[in-house]
């Protein structure tokens, strides 16, 4: 790849716009506006701005809204879903502080399902004791993003590139950041754009990483082509400690589709509102492994999935919704109705659904402080589904990561307007950055090793055979004269395998999604 180099400089650079990034942008705005500060934020996404994670959500966020709930309650339903190996202190810290960070999304304008008296409308998912999911129909993310990215755009203080990926950061000895990013290709999206071509040296003093997931190292993902572990070895290389990466959370109910790489999320929701999962002859077999049945939490329901396919040598179960009325359907799930309709010709108020779980969230990933600060490396955080918090321990809870994301970007805000007021001067200087060497990997045997080796279920043996093979492929892999992005993030995602595989062999224990059959 031919590179000219632009120079930008900026207080903070924030890389992702999901969630995470979006609202710690927002939030640095505010705080800057708020004592009358002069900060600059970059956000930049590798793909368009609204091609994220976050965009399709569906189920919704959870926080605490009920007269019948309690916070008591969400920390143990938490608690729970993550088999105990969380982080008390911040599972309470997150869980107190999630009714305000949802009035932050209503002052931001945000559009939530209502019910007829105007009251949030409420529901329940998988492992949660109480309605506390708030959502949009089953779109939620959608709405999410949005809003994010209108209230964005009402802030001349933050600048947004997209389809610009950052392919490499460092660090020099006065503590600025350097990072090289490369601008594939403009967008006619509507807000602030700073058009730029090739390749740009941007460099700041406060770095965020909101890069979202991992799930493009799986075969079979709900994740969108983007989440490739890009902010695991950015962090990684800057000297950050790696957690449970090994704890790779599969959903239970992705639309199966014969012959096809498709991946649609069937949402909990659906679940919680009285769908019930039936094998293959029609049985209700969730009953016979938990006594939350259908609700039980996303590892129990997987693993049982996993169980009654391997039983019947077929290829799904089925998800039941024909109990749910009519208007239910229509009103909270009209997307799953006609993706269901579109894809597979499934009327899901007349038919059972094929679902088969896929991989689906990283409840592991770059271990922070309770500020979203990244533990050994001073100025960069990491927020969002990128960081390991301790909030959702061996398993996440369905719809504690969108919270989780709007609350940490709230708590690194506020650390990064603290660092920033005693000097704000833009860092500005020369930098000669290392090569960056990219191996010629094939991105299927990646994805072939992780699925074959590092799945639902694990032996030791297998973890053994997958680390030993993808480290042998890296190994003698070619480095590449000339390199496109899409190479550029194979080479990341065989990185993010053998991590993976190195952290699932260090473990000594079945937690939560984390299944060994040798321990068993
Ligand atoms: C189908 C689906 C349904 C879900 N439903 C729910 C739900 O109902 N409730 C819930 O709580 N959670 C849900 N989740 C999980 C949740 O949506 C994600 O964990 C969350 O949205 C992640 O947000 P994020 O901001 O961390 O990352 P993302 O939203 O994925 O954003 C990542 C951003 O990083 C950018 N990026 C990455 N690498 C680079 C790079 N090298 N250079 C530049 N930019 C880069 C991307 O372009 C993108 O802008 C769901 C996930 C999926 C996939």
């Amino acid at each position: 790849m031919q590179m000219q180099s632009h120079l930008l400089s900026y207080h903070v650079v924030i890389i992702g716009t999901g969630l995470a990034g979006l609202a710690t942008a927002i939030y640095l705005a505010e705080a800057a506006a708020l004592s009358n500060q002069n900060i600059s934020i970059l956000l930049v996404s590798k793909a368009a701005a609204s091609d994220t994670n976050t965009n399709w959500a569906q189920g919704g966020i959870a926080a605490v809204a009920s007269d019948e709930d309690s916070f008591e309650a969400h920390i143990l339903d938490t608690l729970d879903a993550g088999a105990g190996k969380n982080d008390l202190h911040i599972v309470r810290k997150v869980i107190e502080a999630a009714p305000d960070a949802m009035q932050d999304l209503i002052r931001w304008g945000i559009d939530l399902d209502k019910k007829v008296d105007g009251t949030y409308d409420l529901v329940k998912e998988g492992g949660h004791q109480f309605s506390r999911i708030w959502h949009k129909a089953d779109s939620t993310g959608h709405t999410l993003q949005a809003t994010l990215m209108h209230r964005v755009s009402q802030f001349k203080s933050i600048i947004c590139i997209e389809n610009t990926a950052i392919v490499q950061i460092e660090k020099d000895a006065q503590g600025t950041f350097h990072i090289q990013a490369i601008s594939n290709h403009t967008s006619d999206q509507t807000y602030p754009i700073l058009t730029v071509k090739n390749c740009i040296h941007i460099q700041c003093a406060q770095l965020v990483l909101a890069t979202g997931g991992l799930g493009m190292v799986y075969e079979k993902t709900t994740n969108q082509s983007i989440a490739t572990g890009d902010g695991i070895v950015f962090a990684s290389k800057l000297g950050a400690i790696l957690k449970d990466l090994s704890f790779v959370q599969f959903h239970p109910t992705a639309l199966y589709e014969a012959n096809q790489s498709g991946t649609y999320l069937i949402t909990e929701a659906l679940r919680g509102e009285g769908a019930i999962l039936r094998n293959i002859e029609g049985v209700d077999f969730m009953p016979q492994y938990d006594a939350r049945a259908s609700l039980a939490p996303r590892d129990i329901v997987s693993r049982a999935i996993m169980c009654e396919i391997k039983k019947s040598k077929s290829e799904y179960v089925y998800l039941d919704a024909t109990g749910l009325s009519v208007s239910t359907i229509q009103k909270h799930f009209p997307n799953i109705q006609s993706v269901c309709q579109q894809k597979s010709g499934i009327d899901i108020c007349k038919q059972w659904i094929p679902v088969v779980p896929v991989e689906h969230y990283a409840c592991g990933g770059v271990q922070v402080d309770e500020f979203g600060g990244v533990v050994g490396v001073e100025a960069l955080y990491a927020i969002g589904e990128v960081a390991s918090t301790g909030l959702h321990g061996a398993n996440r809870l369905a719809s504690n990561s969108l919270i989780e994301g709007i609350v940490f970007a709230k708590w690194a805000a506020i650390k990064m307007m603290n660092a920033l007021s005693h000097d704000t001067a833009l860092p500005i200087s020369a930098y000669h950055f290392k090569p960056i060497l990219v191996k010629k990997i094939d991105r299927t045997l990646v994805q072939n090793c992780l699925s074959n080796y590092a799945g639902i279920e694990k032996t030791t043996a297998d973890l053994i055979k997958g680390f030993n093979e993808l480290s042998q492929v890296y190994q003698e892999a070619n480095t590449l004269k000339h390199w496109s992005l899409k190479e550029w993030e194979n080479d990341l995602l065989c990185q993010v395998g053998i991590l993976i595989f190195k952290d699932a062999l260090a473990q000594t224990e079945n937690k939560g999604v984390f299944f060994n059959l040798d321990f068993d």
